[in-house]
């Protein structure tokens, strides 16, 4: 039985590899991954005796390679893109949820590795593939299969989030929350009000020229627009549920990334609504027809007020429609 969970995390780390298109997805850190999941696969097949499912250095570096090297230089190599893998896939959490769920998998992967005792240098530590069994609730809750012809979504991790943006990921909107915000909101536009007041009356007292008076209106309204951006952010997220994330708040290495405002399990007493909460989320995919990454943007003209997936290579022709909840996506060109 906990065979089958290992099968299962390792087939589950080999479609994951398949899948990702995201930051870092050809590099030699995925293909260490797919190399320890493979050499996992085969010894489960040959019904490897007991023994426990783990490598050197040395045997993933051959799996990748396809032949044997005892390049020191090579095994280093190896052993940083493992170390990186360790930081690195328990943020694909989600996406490996997802493919698993997909591919009615029981078990996502985990990396581990052991230190060598008196090896010293490193040289006989293992690398090994650890199963996360994922409960019956997990399994069942995004279990779907993708209609023919759709395209699958998948929640990429987000990482290098500016410090002074990391607030908004996982920010609540309770309660109290929601009336400080209202609260604000109203004194924006007492504020607001009050600059054009003032404005105005200076001119009414100063008998300032035409064109200064222009000049100042619309200095007065790019202050009011950059006091109102906030609200007007949270407004369309709040109705439209996600929205393209601005390129002021977006992480530093990614070139699209959206804010959802998603339910929580918490309900909120007075209204017997769920409460919800924002957070930075990255959705992306694969094109079926020229295998390059598909993100989701804003639909522009064309697809006012919607979010669509394009493809990178073939941006204008590639287009999908784009399903937070299904998570899926279909085609809008018709050939
Ligand atoms: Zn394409």
């Amino acid at each position: 039985m906990k065979n089958q969970a290992l099968k299962d995390a390792a087939q589950c780390a080999i479609k994951f590899v398949e899948n990702y298109s995201g930051t870092g997805a050809k590099t030699k850190r995925y293909q260490a991954l797919r190399a320890l999941a493979e050499l996992t696969l085969t010894d489960l097949e040959n019904g490897k005796p007991n023994g426990p499912c783990e490598y050197t250095a040395y045997d993933v570096l051959e799996k990748i390679k396809g032949k044997y090297s005892k390049e020191e230089t090579d095994k280093r190599s190896i052993n940083r893109y493992l170390k990186e893998l360790e930081e690195q896939l328990p943020s694909h959490e989600e996406m490996l949820k997802d493919i698993a769920a997909e591919n009615q998998l029981t078990a996502i992967p985990s990396y581990y590795f052991s230190a060598s005792p008196g090896g010293g240098s490193g040289n006989y530590s293992k690398h090994f593939i650890i199963p996360v069994e994922l409960k019956e609730t997990e399994f069942s809750a995004v279990s779907e299969v993708v209609p023919e012809g759709a395209i699958k979504y998948y929640l990429e991790s987000i990482e290098n989030l500016p410090s002074w943006i990391k607030w908004i990921n996982n920010f609540e909107l309770s309660e109290w929350r929601i009336t400080f915000i209202a609260g604000l909101m109203s004194l924006a536009l007492i504020l607001g009000l009050g600059l054009y007041f003032l404005f105005m009356s200076v001119f009414l007292y100063s008998h300032s020229g035409g064109l200064e008076i222009l000049r100042s209106f619309f200095g007065t309204s790019i202050l009011i627009f950059i006091i109102f951006w906030p609200f007007r952010l949270l407004y369309f997220c709040l109705t439209n549920r996600i929205i393209a994330a601005p390129i002021l708040l977006q992480p530093s290495n990614m070139t699209n990334a959206q804010i959802e405002c998603l339910a929580t399990n918490t309900i909120r007493e007075s209204t017997g609504k769920p409460i919800r909460k924002l957070r930075i989320v990255s959705y992306a995919s694969t094109c079926p027809l020229c295998k390059s990454r598909i993100e989701v943007e804003k639909g522009g003209k064309e697809f006012h007020h919607r979010l669509i997936g394009r493809c990178l290579e073939s941006p204008q022709e590639h287009v999908y429609s784009f399903d937070r909840v299904l998570r899926i996506g279909w085609a809008m060109r018709i050939h």
